[in-house]
């Protein structure tokens, strides 16, 4: 199947980058085509346990190419040092950075920051890279193409630009912060920190299309999930980019790309960090927690923990026109003494479940058999407790696509492929 599109049907940290991982041993070229450094997407293989930022998570293989898409925002230094991470364990990064992607600079970090601190209780759980800046300059037609790293005189023109209109505003609304560089300090600072991918600054959609004409495997990876797309997510809790399905051909550099499969990939229980409350939350959840190993890959923060949500994970099918979804973490759910599975909202709203602001919602639970037996080396379907079929059908059934991989494990063999 030529192009794969890997997403999260629910808020993140579902585990797309273990199946992007696996699914990239078939791949010509992995893509990431939204987000930047706020990913945390782990890998664990062979070459080790990886939590990758900002390159995509089939650079393992190494007749894979690695695409920066267009639609991301790049933070130069922590990509220098994630390549450099990488390649230190051995593996051969074939990088293709698209020039149309935009800079998140240290200035939109610091304004991450300063904005998170103004708004104190009210914070939005920022990770603080500068994402929701460096995307609003964006949109507000002030960012810093990657392509102009080229084009040094260019790049200080426009840091000038984008100076004159923000440090006036961050002064006002910041008046402690004591942010000094000049447009050529940053330039400077920026030819500095990305010598080593400079060379990798492309039209990454030269590259992707000749691998279509050869009608070669394109693995799409998105950052986040579908409740946190900035227009069908639970806005204002969002990220600031489109990580839903259908804006994997457009952040990837092939905005007409009708791909063949596209993979939600769910969790076999809830878990969401950052502001925003799970529908579904476990009264106790630090014993589980624990044992699921549920903490923010960039913060460490304690991830919210609950119940599997049929109704919202659903959501994140259909609106990615899922063709299947991958279901992991499954293994965490041995010795749960109750498994419940949420099969509707009762309350207002429930015309709108998935509305940003449904405070009264009340899950609707249906009780599953639990199972005790460690399933870690289970590598069949037809292996796994009867019990645990049983709620991988019974969700299979309330989500409306086949559930075609059922992780066991974080490592890379953990997996149970069904179809
Ligand atoms: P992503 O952001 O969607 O790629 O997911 P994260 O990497 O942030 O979070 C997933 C976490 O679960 C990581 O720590 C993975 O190593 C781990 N993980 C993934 N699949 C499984 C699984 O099937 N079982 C267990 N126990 N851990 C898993
Ligand atoms: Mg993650």
């Amino acid at each position: 199947m030529p192009s794969i599109v890997v997403v999260g049907a629910n808020w993140g940290d579902e585990g797309k980058g273990r199946i992007v991982d696996f699914l990239a041993a078939d791949a010509s070229a992995s893509i990431r085509f939204q987000g930047g450094n706020n990913a945390g997407h782990t890998v664990v293989n062979d070459y080790g346990t990886f939590k990758l930022h900002q390159l995509p998570s089939g650079i393992f293989n190494p007749n894979c190419i690695a695409v920066l898409g267009p639609g991301m925002v790049i933070s130069p230094e922590a990509l220098s040092k994630e390549i450099a991470e990488v390649k230190a364990t051995g593996v051969d990064v074939k990088l293709y950075i698209s020039d149309r992607a935009t800079l998140c600079l240290p200035l939109h970090a610091l304004e991450d920051t300063l904005e998170e601190q103004r708004l104190g209780d009210a914070a939005y759980g920022s990770t603080r890279q500068g994402i929701a800046p460096a995307y609003g300059d964006r949109v507000m037609k002030k960012g810093i193409l990657v392509g102009w790293l080229n084009q040094p005189e260019v790049l200080e023109q426009r840091i000038q630009f984008l100076l004159d209109w923000k440090m006036p505003q961050i002064k006002a609304l910041y008046p402690n912060c004591d942010f000094t560089q000049s447009a050529a300090e940053m330039t400077q600072w920026l030819l500095d920190v990305t010598k080593v991918w400079r060379p990798f600054i492309c039209n990454v959609t030269k590259p992707l299309k000749e691998l279509q004409t050869q009608n070669a495997n394109l693995l799409f990876e998105a950052q986040l999930g579908a409740g946190r797309d900035l227009v069908y997510g639970e806005y204002p809790w969002t990220t600031s980019s489109n990580v839903t399905a259908a804006y994997a051909g457009i952040g990837s550099g092939l905005p007409a790309l009708r791909p063949e499969r596209v993979i939600a990939v769910a969790k076999s229980f809830s878990s969401s960090v950052g502001t925003g409350t799970l529908v579904t939350a476990m009264e106790q959840q630090d014993n589980f927690r624990e044992k699921a190993n549920e903490y923010g890959a960039v913060t460490g923060r304690p991830r919210d923990m609950g119940y599997f949500d049929a109704v919202a994970t659903r959501n994140g099918v259909e609106l990615q026109a899922a063709t299947e979804v991958a279901l992991t973490k499954i293994d965490c759910l041995s010795g749960m003494k109750e498994i419940k599975i949420c099969i509707a909202y009762a309350g207002e709203h429930t015309d709108n479940p998935i509305w940003p602001q449904t405070e009264a919602l009340m899950p609707v639970y249906e009780d599953m058999q639990g199972w005790n037996e460690d399933i870690t080396s289970c590598r069949t379907f037809d292996s796994l407790p009867q019990a645990a079929q049983d709620y991988v059908t019974r969700i299979e059934e309330l989500i409306g696509v086949p559930i075609s991989m059922v992780s066991v494990g974080p490592e890379r063999e953990q997996m149970i492929i069904r179809r």
